[in-house]
This record gives C-alpha cells, structure tokens and sequence, in this order.
C-alpha cells in the first residue's frame, strides 16, 4: 500500500532532486548503509517542486529551527537569549516565530520584526517563559502560562526551576495543538470546555498523583526531578518518562472529553480501542498490581496502554505528538544540511492519506533517531515498536484531529468498521 502511496505522489519525479543531487553525500550514505530509499523519507520532509510540502502547519509560516533575527544564528524554541550575538529573544505566538525584543521606554517591547508585544508576566516576574503577549491583548499571560490555576509555592527551594522545567514542555505541547489548530482554551475563559493546570507538591501523608479530570490537569511537582523520574521508570519498567511525555498524555485524556464524551461516535471509539465503560481504577489497579497483560506489545503502543481504553487512547495520542514534533523538526532542519531553500516546508494535516504519509516519513526518522542516541552512548530516543494494531490506533487519533479541527462531526465519514465491531451501541 505504502508503494501505490509512493506511486501516486509522482515520486520517480522527486527523487533525483533531492536524492541525488540536493541531500548531502553523508544523508545519502547512511540510507543506503541503512537500506531505506533515502526519496522515501526525504520526499515527506522537503516539498516538491511547487515548493509546498504536504506537511506544511497551517498556522506557520517558518519552521523550526528558529533563528535569531539579528544576527542570523539557529536559537533553540526554549531561548531567552541569542548566545552568539545577545539580543534579547522572545516568541511570538501570533506568528509563530522568535524574534529579537528591545524595550521601547514602556512596559512594551519593539519586536525585531516591527510589532509591539508585552513580556508574559512569568518571563518578566520569574524567568520560566519566553512567550509574548500581542500589545493588543490585555491578558498579562501568555497563551500557554493563562491556563495555569495552581503554580509551586516559589517560596520553597527548587520549586521556581521545577516549575520552569514543566513551562518549557508545557509551551511546546502547546505549541504543537496550536498549530494543530486544536484548541487551547483556559478554563478562566471557559469553564465548562477549558482546561487548566495544577502543579503540586507531595504533602507529608498526601502524594500528589499526576492526571486529568474534568479538565484539570494536575503535574506532581517531583516529575520534574531527574533522578526521581527515573526511579519512577525503572520501578514502573517504562522505556520512556519524560515531562513532556506527561504533558502529552494528560492532555490527551482532556481532548478525549472534547471529542467523544456525549458523542455518538463513541462507537467509533470502541470499535478502535474498544468499551471504555470497563472499571477504570479496577483495571489501573489491576495493571499496577500484576503487570500488563501477556503480548501486550501486538495491540498497545505501550505496557501502560493495555491498562484500560482510557490510557489506550492518552498513549497512542501522546505518541501521535511525539511524531508530529519530531517530523516538523526534521522538516526545519533541512537548511541546517544545506539544501535548497523552499517555501518552509512543515507538518500539516490536511488531507485523509497524509497519515499514511507521515507513518511513511516516521519510521526510517525514529530509526535515524535512535541511530544518532547509540552513536552518542546514549538510549533510544524512540525505545517503541510500532504493531498495526497500535498504527491502526494512531491513525485514528490522525483522523478525529482532522475531523474536529476542520469542524466536521466526528462520527460521520469512517470507513465501514464490518458488522459486531461496534461495541455498546447502536450506530454504525
Ligand atoms: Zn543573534
Ligand atoms: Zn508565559
Ligand atoms: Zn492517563
């Protein structure tokens, strides 16, 4: 199928360009070494000859890397500061760039690009932000730091670099469902559909436990230490425990409500990763007390997934992010390789083979990740192994986004899922 895919994008066309001719000999040397026709990853990642790429985020119009306006030099999405020439750096979220920032006498800034934009107040006030505020917009937070409900007590010792930890993973999963055009909406503006966070600290007698309800998502602060964290995954046996890896699971438990909650195309859920009405803390309780279940790896993404539908549907959505960062990542990195300048190519979902596209671009990407982790002595970057059945699940994640974001029903336009599939209900 991936071939016909291939056939049909007119690759034969592509290829010379940017196999023989643009990628570098080194590129090219370590597909063919590795035995992937280097037009099939390079051909998601570059944009044709029209210079569109079908990756291209529809909110953007550069990509990652950013780069420092003044001097030119790559400058990280985290940067506060462009280390080769200094000017002060903040992000722009209305436009999805970096840019150099001067005060202009007022509690305003001059971008280098001509806009005036305030400082978040947690930039100005604590340092654990690099995000702007449009001059025009009376909020004092950025879009990202607004749906805080609950920081760390900054009195106490290590909770000011704790919380920035958790800003800067908090900022680029926003910065991902932005541009995914999903929304991003705090509870203070919405209470009903918003969402919020919490960051707390265990208490003597009270651990705080990480999750979602209702909205709220709550981050135990002890995340965000290293050696903590990776006690936690190595008693949890987990190959993978990141902050950023919490973001994008607690969230997606908050999109599940968006999307699905009072929905009929719960169906289409359960016929995917099956009746979510089963005993939720029972089967969480079960999980932590004997393990996931045998085989796990032929239907889940992830031990933890097999636990219950729930955590089925935060996993495959989570690594549906991991993805989508990742392959917009390679996507801007094209320059840094010198090849040819196009028209910013990025990730996009536009259209309904473009999974198929993208699952194509991700996996010789996630083995040339953890090729460059084992050259380096360090772990997988990506230590997963992708079944159908877990594809089969991030496809569907794939399709509810497209469908929500470009406001059709989400129960409508599936494929027929074959009789008895549907489980508890009587659609379909
Ligand atoms: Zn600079
Ligand atoms: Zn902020
Ligand atoms: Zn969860």
């Amino acid at each position: 199928m991936i071939d016909s895919i291939i056939g049909s994008l007119s690759l034969a066309k592509r290829f010379p360009r940017f196999a023989a001719s643009a990628a570098p000999a080194a590129i090219r040397r370590f597909f063919e070494v590795a035995g992937i026709p280097i037009y099939r990853w390079a051909v998601q990642i570059w944009p044709d000859e029209s210079g569109r790429n079908p990756y291209r985020l529809r909110n953007q119009s550069e990509m990652k890397p950013f780069a420092c306006d003044v001097c030119g030099c790559v400058v990280y999405f985290e940067n506060t500061k462009c280390l080769n020439c200094g000017a002060a750096l903040a992000y722009l979220p209305d436009t999805g760039l970096i840019a150099s920032v001067r005060s202009s006498g007022t509690d305003l800034w001059q971008s280098g690009r001509g806009l005036e934009y305030r400082p978040c107040l947690n930039y100005r006030k604590h340092d654990v932000c690099n995000w702007a505020v449009p001059a025009d917009d009376p909020n004092l937070y950025c879009i990202s730091c607004r749906l805080n409900r609950i920081i760390p007590d900054l009195s106490v010792v290590g909770n000011r670099t704790a919380w920035a930890k958790f800003e800067a993973a908090k900022r680029r999963l926003n910065y991902t469902l932005l541009n995914l055009e999903l929304p991003v909406i705090s509870k203070s503006e919405d209470s009903l559909y918003g969402v919020s966070y919490e960051f707390k600290a265990d208490v003597p007698g009270t651990s705080v436990i990480t999750g979602h309800a209702g909205g709220v998502i709550t981050i135990n602060l002890g995340e965000a230490d290293d050696a903590e964290r990776e006690r936690r995954r190595l008693a949890l046996g987990e190959p993978y425990r990141t902050i950023l890896g919490h973001f994008r699971h607690e969230i997606a438990h908050y999109y599940w409500d968006r999307f699905f909650r009072d929905d009929e195309s719960l169906c289409k859920f359960r016929s995917v990763f099956s009746d979510e009405r089963s005993d939720y803390s029972g089967a969480l309780t079960t999980y932590y007390q004997n393990g996931a279940r045998e085989a796990w790896d032929e239907e889940f993404i992830s031990a933890y997934a097999s636990s219950h539908p729930w955590e089925d549907w935060a996993e495959s959505w989570a690594h549906y992010l991991h993805m989508t960062d990742a392959l917009e990542t390679a996507a801007g990195a094209r320059a840094l390789f010198g090849l040819p300048e196009p028209d910013k190519p990025s990730l996009a979902i536009t259209g309904s083979e473009t999974f198929e596209q993208m699952l194509n671009a991700w996996l010789p990407l996630s083995y040339l990740l953890n090729n460059l982790n084992r050259s380096l002595g360090l772990p997988d970057a990506y230590p997963f192994v992708l079944s159908s059945v877990a594809i089969k699940k991030l496809r569907f994640v794939h399709e509810c986004i497209v469908k929500y974001t470009t406001g059709l029903r989400l129960s409508q336009g599936w494929p027929s899922a074959g009789a008895g599939t549907c489980i508890g209900c009587t659609l379909d």
